[in-house]
């Protein structure tokens, strides 16, 4: 067994033992691969491992592991979300190139996003990126602008708003982290009770998964806990 098949594995039974613990269905729990600043090769690895949904955080890297990956899988099932910050720069290799964006926090990206996707492809998967612990560096729309950049995110064309996306910041105890990831899960059944038609909240890494799950998450993203520990970027 190579290494990331044996950390993916590991990774799995930790999603499922923390649904069994919070009494959810392992199913409902995705897991997102984020293979940011490893090689396409990595990818090929987790991808012969049964993975298929893949995150990258910087655009320009991620799309050139796209065009290198879909050159040598014409076939595969690669799912590819964007899940770093988008620069309106940035839209157009993010609306030609990937199948989710997480990252969305203002209507501008967003618009741009739907004018520039292109036809021949489906809509966009996107979620909102919600500051939900006010860190003040952070992207992120603050809770008390998200439903009306909810509500005018799922009227565009190209766009289908899936749910919500957060990175809080660490915490020092379980209880702490899973305060956070309520907070968030109290906003996105806010916009369902909205009529928003959502299925998707991404939240949990490799330090916080379990209280993430247990606070309802239904996306996790690792990175580390799956690829190693990433080399500071040059
Ligand atoms: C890097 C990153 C992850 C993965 O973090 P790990 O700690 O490596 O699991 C998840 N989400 C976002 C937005 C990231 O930038």
């Amino acid at each position: 067994m190579t290494t990331i098949e044996g950390n993916l594995l590991g990774v799995r039974t930790r999603i499922t033992q923390a649904c069994a613990r919070a009494g959810r269905d392992a199913t409902d729990v995705k897991l997102l691969a984020v293979s940011k600043t490893f090689a396409p090769a990595a990818v090929t690895e987790a991808l012969a491992a049964g993975q298929h949904a893949f995150g990258e955080n910087y655009i320009q890297e991620g799309v050139e592991k796209i065009l290198s990956l879909r050159a040598s899988h014409p076939a595969a099932a690669l799912e590819w979300h964007c899940i770093g910050p988008v620069q309106s720069n940035k839209t157009r290799l993010v609306a030609g190139h990937f199948d989710w964006v997480q990252s969305v926090d203002r209507l501008k990206i967003a618009q741009r996003l739907s004018e520039q996707r292109p036809v021949e492809m489906p809509p966009l998967q996107v979620c909102l990126q919600v500051n939900v612990d006010g860190g003040p560096t952070k992207s992120g729309v603050a809770p008390a602008e998200l439903p009306a950049l909810a509500m005018a995110v799922a009227a565009l064309p190209r766009l289908t708003l899936r749910g919500l996306m957060c990175i809080p910041e660490p915490a020092d105890t379980f209880e702490a982290e899973q305060a956070v990831f309520l907070q968030a899960k109290a906003l996105f059944d806010d916009l369902k009770a909205r009529g928003l038609a959502l299925d998707t909240l991404s939240m949990g890494m490799s330090d916080d998964l379990d209280a993430a799950v247990a606070a309802g998450s239904t996306m996790v993203r690792v990175g580390r806990a799956i690829f190693g520990s990433r080399a500071p970027r040059a």
